[in-house]
């Protein structure tokens, strides 16, 4: 590429830039209070990094164009294995204190419209918080959610503390990109914890704007079992169910529901035919509503000939923990004349709960015969339907 089609490119990709809305991540802190071991924004917060759940809010904005993080040098790993997947650019490397990271933030996001700047460990922001600080943007310079103070305050030495004018502010805080830029830049109070503060400190107007109590920043332990409580409260209840069948062949025996049957049929199958896992994943699948087992494991790919189901059980399950949601109870009904299923039915309900770690009073097991009618009256197959009640994140239209 010539001198001249540089430029253009860089003129192009500035032009792009300039009408951007960014949401830059504050994620360099070393934050080791809230225990576990590790820096805060990569603990776990309902089976999901806490950094990863903070950044999945911005990305699934529909007023944000770019998502990147400010990280700690020492983190590379912790940041690969929190963000796998996720759709964002390039993380800046922090500095020393909070003021010079987000300033290497600033400096690497280059060029954009507008930026909202956020606390890696507040992963609780909802989509109206964030609307809210971008509709004040409008018409000022900066913008920061606060909330009242409501417990009575005082000094060390008792000397009581008037409320009034006094407000708690939150993150995001959103800032025209060039005026944050700019104040950071001039900027020589290198201990500022807020950039609020630091672009009144450069004389540019910041707004007030409502803040959100569940946008709560994760600081002590007791916050993290809070938020816990707050996940736990917001999931929906969703409903699958699946169906599956069978046909006898020659054999000595069938896979039913994780367990080896001896009968005088086996079944036809690309994988090891086992009905009753097979209306599970079903089951599973659909309450996620992620396709069904044909479409994650294809009978035609040779990789599932003769696979053991279970496989099969615990992606589906897998696929649940990923998304933050729990398997509250599954429900499956085993149709045949033969082999008898009442004699195994307390194993099967175990060898379940074992595959997907629940407890055995969370799996149901039942069989019923089609009173000698059909194709399983007739003995020339097997069937087994199932439910599965799952309760999962929201994941519905932001707006
Ligand atoms: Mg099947």
């Amino acid at each position: 590429m010539d001198a001249g089609a540089l430029a253009r490119a860089r003129a192009a990709a500035l032009s792009a830039g300039a009408m951007d809305t960014v949401a830059l991540i504050v994620a360099a802190g070393r934050g080791v209070r809230a225990g576990g071991g590790l820096p805060k924004q990569y603990r776990a917060l309902g089976g999901e990094p806490v950094l990863s759940r903070t950044l999945r809010a911005f990305l699934r904005h529909g007023r944000i164009d770019r998502v990147m993080c400010v990280i700690h040098p020492d983190d590379l790993a912790l940041y690969a294995a929190a963000t796998h997947g996720l759709p964002l650019a390039q993380p800046a490397l922090g500095r020393a204190t909070r003021q010079g990271s987000v300033l290497a933030g600033l400096e690497a996001i280059g060029c954009a419209a507008r930026v909202l700047i956020h606390d890696a460990a507040r992963p609780l922001v909802a989509p109206a918080l964030i609307d809210r600080v971008l509709d004040a943007l409008d018409d000022s310079l900066g913008a920061v959610p606060v909330l009242p103070v409501a417990d009575t305050l005082c000094r060390v030495d008792g000397a009581p503390v008037g409320r009034d004018g006094l407000y708690r502010v939150q993150t995001p805080q959103g800032f025209r990109f060039d005026a944050i830029l700019s104040a950071h830049r001039a900027s020589t109070d290198d201990l500022a914890t807020d950039d609020a503060g630091l672009a009144r400190a450069a004389g540019l107007d910041v707004a007030f704007v409502p803040g959100d109590e569940t946008a709560m920043k994760l600081t002590e332990p007791h916050d993290f079992l809070r938020a816990e409580a707050l996940l736990a409260s917001a999931l929906v209840t969703r409903m699958g169910t699946g169906f599956d069948v069978h046909a006898f062949g020659p054999g000595d025996h069938i896979m039913l529901c994780g367990l080896k049957l001896n009968h005088d049929h086996g079944v036809l199958a690309h994988s090891d035919g086992d009905v009753g896992l097979h209306a599970l994943t079903d089951a599973i699948l659909g309450a996620l509503g992620d396709g069904d087992i044909g479409s994650h494991f294809p009978p035609t790919d040779e990789r599932w000939r003769g696979a053991a189901s279970d496989a099969f059980l615990a992606h589906a399950a897998q696929l649940v923990a990923e998304r933050g949601g729990v398997i509250d109870h599954l429900d499956v009904t085993i149709i045949c004349e033969r082999p008898k299923v009442g004699p195994h039915r307390e194993a099967m309900r175990a060898r379940i709960a074992d595959i997907l770690g629940l407890s055995v009073a969370q799996v149901s097991v039942k069989a019923t015969t089609t009173e000698a009618l059909g194709f399983t009256g007739r003995r020339e197959g097997i069937a087994a339907q199932a439910a599965a009640t799952l309760r999962v994140p929201f994941e519905g239209d932001p707006a």
